[in-house]
């Protein structure tokens, strides 16, 4: 596995940092003042990519909290850009009036956002937020507001820490790049 990695760009340890400060803010930005009592919240990661950055980042945030659950599929197989997002299975519970933290793993095209955003506000959530822990540097992905941006990366295709290529390199605890040869002619 570790052959076939090109080079780190973001180290565990960047990582781990950064999750920390997103963690401090996402509770600032949620923690009411003290006569309002707690807000409903409920943490929504969409699978399977975001799932590492989700276990990371929610148990730095003390707060009472709710887990939902989608999978979005729009890197199927080994495809290396995006095929159109598509939801294929969610578990989310009650949502209506719930304050709702989306989290993806990578702002590429800014579909699956756009996507999981509709369906949350559809199930009645009362606010919806969004987290990403990497942005793509691509016009596409600048035009789409996102409440919290862990690290901003060059157009390039990732894995590790949750990012996978045909499933693969999930469990790899740095991001990195893929040596030409792993991804060569992928769509
Ligand atoms: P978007 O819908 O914004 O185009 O892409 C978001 C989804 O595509 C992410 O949730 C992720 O699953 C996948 N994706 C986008 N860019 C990459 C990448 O560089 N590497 C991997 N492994 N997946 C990506
Ligand atoms: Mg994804």
């Amino acid at each position: 596995m570790h052959r076939d990695i090109e080079r780190v760009l973001i180290s565990q340890q960047q990582i781990a940092r950064r999750v920390a400060e997103l963690a401090a803010l996402i509770t600032a930005d949620h923690t009411p003042p003290k006569q309002e009592g707690p807000i409903e919240l409920t943490i929504v990661p969409v699978l399977t990519g975001a799932m590492i950055f989700c276990a990371d980042l929610i148990r730095q945030i003390p707060m009472a909290m709710q887990i939902g659950m989608m999978t979005v599929s729009s890197y199927p197989g080994r495809s290396v850009s995006t095929q159109g997002a598509q939801v294929v299975a969610q578990q989310l519970a009650d949502l209506r009036g719930r304050h709702v933290l989306l989290l993806d793993d990578i702002l590429d095209s800014g579909q699956t956002i756009r996507l999981v955003t509709s369906v949350l506000r559809e199930r009645g959530a009362a606010s919806v937020r969004t987290c990403v822990l990497l942005r793509k540097d691509r016009p596409a992905a600048r035009d789409v507001p996102v409440d919290y941006v862990g690290f901003d990366i060059p157009d390039v295709f990732v894995v590790g820490y949750g990012l996978d290529f045909d499933n693969y390199y999930r469990n790899l605890p740095d991001i990195v790049t893929l040596n030409g040869r792993v991804t060569e002619g992928r769509a």
